[in-house]
This record gives structure tokens, C-alpha cells and sequence, in this order.
């Protein structure tokens, strides 16, 4: 006889060892069951601890979500403004993600805001606008993670950013963190931690303020970074953290494959693009082109920068500039090169380029590039949908050549479990001659860490404090774990 629900007829590697919940109608979201066919079976697998994590939350959210009975009800105290301070353990708290910024940094931060919402009970949920319809599937079963459209403060959020008055940086800055538990609270907090956050925002990050915060029933926030390295240097969530990641270096790579399921649009892009050029050949190798200022980065060198890296590492053959005898038909093997990027010209020239000289090894190089949008755009779901496909699809290569400071890049390569080879930045005086250099570890940076210690209250070195966080390989002032 044949069981019916999903968790008897999905096999559990589909499901990545169990990090995703059965359950999910199937046509909503193909790619949640699909995915497995095109990555190669995962040697990491999810903590036991995690994915009962997982469980609870998922559980929590549907308690919780929109439009339930404690939803409604805490928007009535939303309303209301202050919050006495007998909460119940019953009651549900909520942190909102609010959009900025590119794709990339927008993904990453609301992986952060997620672990944060995980490790502090609260339920998640993401501003997504017009310009993120249709991106992702709904991650959590039979609820929703996004926003509701008559959510009461939408109007509030433009005027969310340094200045509010009710930012957390602010509230402390006043000495308004009431510690004592009988005092009342506000009924939500604004908590500021894109780059240009001051000290007052991030001691966000100290644990002597999360007593006060964790009795405020909303937080809203609103980032533009992968921020989880600081959770991990707060002593009150050190052991949490070491139960649910044994393994420090795949915090994205988990949360990533949970959360961000590209929608059956999207997954429509990614699978036509991958069957058309992809699929058939030997060897795949991912190479973002990242230009962040063309001025300083003129084509030719970042041309030069992308073939030097290829063919020092050994990732492509180099071509035979004199001999133009066609190479042999017997036991050849192919590399498929994908090149994203906003320009077209460094697609066009590689392919060019194995077009017109053959290789020394015989090998079959095919380059392609998914679309050259020319411009990052902003409030185009269109566009956003193109620079998702293009991630995914890095992050089904074999290889993966970055480019240094980029969060698009950072998302495959966390998604792929790819050590990636990092394009150094070409505008750097104190660049090496060398093209790349590899990546240390898969996880993201996080740009703008906090700099100060949160007992002392002074500037402190955030890359030496606990052991498994260090300085980014590709921008110093970053920290990322390892
Ligand atoms: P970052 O700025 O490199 O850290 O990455 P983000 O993803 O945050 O922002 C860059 C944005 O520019 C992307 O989200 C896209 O909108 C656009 N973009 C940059 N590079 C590419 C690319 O290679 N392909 C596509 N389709 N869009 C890109």
C-alpha cells in the first residue's frame, strides 16, 4: 500500500539529510524536491540538533504566523504602544526583516535575522515588496514568512534609520535599556545594523542587552549584512550555537539550503539554462565577475586578472597560439565555463578565445553567460530574478572563481559548498602580482563587524577574540567564521 504523505515518498537525501520538512505540496515549489538532482549527494550533513530546531520553529511559525489568534493578538498590543512586562511563555515574539541593497547582501542578512529569530524564540518575518515577488517558495510549511500588506507599521518603515528615535542605538544612548523585569517595554524596537551602524547600534551585539531586548515583543530590522559571525562572540549564545553547527563553517551553507528555494519561475531559469549548456559536461567551473568600480577596474585587467587565476590554478587550459591543428576527436572531455556578470565583454572574449585557438589539452572549453543586465537595478523583481537564477547556478559548479567583496559571490559559494578561488581587488595598491588566491573557508564575510567589546566598551581586534572567527581573506576589516 502506498503512504500518501511526503515524509514515506521523498527520500531523505532529497530532502538534504532531513533539514527540510516533508510535507510541502510538491508543484508550489519544484525546487525543493528537485534540487538533489542537481547537486552532487552533500558530504556535510545537518546536525541532529539543528534539524530539531528546525522542527520547533517550523512548529512555532504556524502557531504564530499571520493572521493566527496570538498574531492578532499581538497587534492589538502593537498598537497600544508599551508592553507590561508580564509576558507568558505562551505569547509570540517577532523580529521583521525589512529589505536593502542588492540580492546578494539581502539574502545573507536574512539568513542572519533567521539564526538570530531561531536562537531567541522568535518568529520571522520578511518585508518582501514587489521587488522580491516570486523569488523564493515559502520556506516554513502551511504558513508564511512574508509580511503582511496590512501590516500596522508599514507606513513607519521609510522613516526607519539612524535618526529614529525608538532605534535600539538611540534607546541605549538615552539609558533607556530598563533592565529591571517589572518595568515595562516598548511594544517594538527599530534595531539599525546596516554598515553605517555606530557604537550605540551594535552593542546590539552584547549580551547585556538582550535580556532587555528579548521582552520586546516586535523587532524590526533592517541590514545589509551576514552579521551571524558576531552571534557567535555572545557568550549567552556560544553553547546554542556549538549544538547546532558542530561544524563552523557550514552555517550558511545549512541555513542557505533551508531557507532560499528558488521559485518555480526561477527554478524554470536555472533548470532550462543548466539542461541547455551545463549538464553535459565533464567538469563545470563558475566565474563571477564582480566589477565594483569601473573606473579603477578597466576591462583588460580584469580580463587578464580572470585568465591569469584560470590557467595558474589550473582550472582551464591555456590555448595553442601558434599551432592552429585542430585538436583530437578521440577521448576528449569538456569544460563548461559560466560567466556571470553585469557586461557582456568578458564572456564574449573567453568564448572567443576557445573559439579560435585550440587548447594544448585537447580539452572542449563552451562558454556561456545567463544575461548581461548592464546595470544593478533596484525595485525590479525581473532583475532580481536573473541575479537568483545566476547564483544557484554558480553554486552548482564544480569550481568557483569569486570576485573579493562580493555577496553575490558569497551565496554560492556558500550554497555549493565551494572553496572558492578570489579574484583580488584590482583598485587595491597593495594587491600581488598573483590573479586569485583560495578562500579560507565557504562562509560569507561579514563587512562591518562590531569593533568594540562589549565589557570594556573599548575598540578591540573582532578578529581575535573567539577561535573559530577570523579576518576575511578578502577584506580585512571583515570577520567571518572558519
Ligand atoms: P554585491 O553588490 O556584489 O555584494 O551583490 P548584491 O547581489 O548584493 O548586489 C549586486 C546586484 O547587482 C545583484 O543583486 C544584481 O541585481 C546585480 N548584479 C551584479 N552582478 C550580477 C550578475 O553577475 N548577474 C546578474 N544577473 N546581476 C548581477
Amino acid at each position: 500500500e502506498k503512504d500518501s504523505s511526503e515524509a514515506t515518498t521523498i527520500p531523505n537525501d532529497k530532502l538534504f539529510g532531513g533539514l527540510l520538512a516533508p510535507g510541502f505540496d510538491k508543484e508550489s515549489c519544484v525546487s525543493r524536491y528537485q534540487s538533489g538532482l542537481y547537486r552532487k549527494a552533500s558530504p556535510h550533513k545537518p546536525s541532529s540538533y539543528l534539524i530539531s530546531k528546525l522542527r520547533n520553529y517550523e512548529n512555532l511559525h504556524k502557531r504564530c504566523g499571520p493572521y493566527t489568534e496570538s498574531y492578532n493578538k499581538s497587534l492589538v498590543e502593537l498598537q497600544a504602544g508599551y508592553k507590561k512586562s508580564s509576558s507568558t511563555s505562551t505569547e509570540c515574539k517577532y523580529l521583521v526583516w525589512l529589505p536593502h541593497s542588492g540580492l546578494g547582501n539581502r539574502i545573507l542578512s536574512m539568513a542572519s535575522a533567521f539564526l538570530y529569530a531561531l536562537l531567541t524564540n522568535r518568529v520571522l518575518l520578511v518585508e518582501h515588496e514587489l521587488d522580491m515577488a516570486d523569488i523564493f517558495c515559502d520556506p516554513f510549511p502551511n504558513t508564511s514568512w512574508l509580511l503582511p500588506i496590512d501590516f500596522p507599521l508599514k507606513n513607519d518603515f521609510n522613516g526607519f534609520n539612524m535618526r529614529y528615535p525608538e532605534k535600539f542605538g538611540n534607546i541605549v544612548r538615552r539609558n533607556d535599556v530598563n533592565v529591571s523585569p517589572e518595568s515595562p517595554v516598548p511594544a517594538f524596537i527599530y534595531v539599525h545594523l546596516e554598515h553605517d551602524y555606530n557604537y550605540h547600534d551594535m552593542l546590539f551585539f552584547c549580551d547585556q542587552n538582550q535580556a532587555f531586548l528579548d521582552r520586546v515583543p516586535w523587532l524590526i530590522t533592517l541590514s545589509d549584512n551576514y552579521f551571524i559571525p558576531a552571534l557567535f562572540m555572545m557568550p549567552s549564545f556560544e553553547q546554542e550555537l556549538n549544538k547546532l553547527f558542530p561544524d563552523k563553517e557550514k552555517v550558511f551553507h545549512f541555513l542557505g539550503r533551508y531557507l532560499f528555494h528558488p521559485s518555480n519561475q526561477v527554478w524554470g531559469k536555472i533548470t532550462r539554462f543548466y539542461n541547455a549548456f551545463l549538464a553535459k559536461a565533464d567538469e563545470k567551473i563558475g566565474i563571477q565577475v564582480r566589477v565594483f568600480d569601473a573606473k579603477t577596474s578597466p576591462f583588460q585587467s580584469i580580463k587578464d586578472q580572470i585568465l591569469g587565476c584560470a590557467l595558474r590554478e589550473k582550472l582551464l587550459p591555456d590555448t595553442d597560439k601558434q599551432n592552429a591543428t585542430p585538436s583530437k576527436l578521440e577521448n576528449q572531455t569538456s569544460k563548461a565555463v559560466l560567466i556571470t556578470s553585469l557586461y557582456p565583454e568578458y564572456y564574449e572574449s573567453l568564448r572567443n578565445m576557445y573559439l579560435e585557438e585550440s587548447t594544448v589539452t585537447g580539452e572542449v572549453i563552451s562558454v556561456y553567460q545567463p544575461s548581461h543586465e548592464v546595470k544593478q537595478v533596484f525595485g525590479n523583481n525581473v532583475h532580481n530574478m536573473k541575479a537568483w537564477a545566476e547564483m544557484y547556478l554558480l553554486s552548482l559548479s564544480d569550481v568557483l572563481i569569486t570576485s573579493s567583496w562580493s555577496t553575490f559571490g558569497y551565496v554560492a559559494q556558500g550554497l555549493g559548498a565551494l572553496k572558492p578561488w578570489i579574484l583580488y581587488k584590482p583598485e587595491d595598491p597593495k594587491t600581488p602580482d598573483l590573479p586569485c588566491f583560495k578562500g579560507v573557508s565557504i562562509e560569507p564575510c561579514f563587512h562591518s563587524p562590531p569593533v568594540y567589546e562589549c565589557k570594556a566598551k573599548i575598540k578591540v581586534d573582532t578578529g581575535a577574540l573567539v577561535p573559530h572567527v577570523k579576518h576575511c581573506e578578502d577584506r580585512i576589516q571583515g570577520i567571518k567564521l572558519f
